[in-house]
């Protein structure tokens, strides 16, 4: 059993992907084990994608990801790092394969919908940002 973390990103949350987002990670045997509504102040997503700090899209991302709310869970199963990574697809939605999420809804390499966890390192620190042990269920 593997924990990872994943995004509905604002642009997806304004293109009622929710549930289509949360249903193809189910169809791969997923589950999700925790799951909130927030809206991310600027501040708040620089310390969420603090890891790309220095990249010339950082003001711009940051800036995407607080305007409008998102919805943040923890996935768990059978190699959900792996399987939540293949089944958003790749970050530039023109290099997404057919019938992933990137390639089915982004609208530009920025907004592209959907957030997940690269690594099990990752995971635990994105996990641990928007989730106290008490909000985490099995
Ligand atoms: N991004 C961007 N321009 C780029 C690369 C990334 O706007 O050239 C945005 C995009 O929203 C991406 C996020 O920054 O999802 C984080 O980038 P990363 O390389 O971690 O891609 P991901 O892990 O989301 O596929
Ligand atoms: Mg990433």
């Amino acid at each position: 059993m593997e924990k990872t973390f994943s995004i509905v990103k604002p642009d997806g949350v304004k293109k009622n992907l929710i549930g289509e987002v949360i249903g193809r990670f189910e169809k791969q045997g997923l589950s999700v084990t925790a799951i909130k509504m927030t809206h991310l102040t600027k501040k708040q997503a620089e310390g969420f994608y603090a890891v790309h700090k220095a990249r010339p899209f950082f003001d711009s991302l940051t800036t995407f990801m607080s305007e409008g709310p998102i919805v943040a869970m923890v996935i768990s199963g059978d190699k959900a790092i792996e399987k939540v990574r293949k089944t958003m697809g790749a970050t530039n939605f023109k290099e997404a394969a057919p019938g992933t999420i990137r390639a089915d809804f982004a609208s530009d390499i920025e907004h592209n919908i959907v957030h997940g966890s690269d690594s099990p390192e990752s995971a635990a620190f994105e996990i641990s940002y928007f989730f106290s042990a008490l909000e985490q269920h099995c």
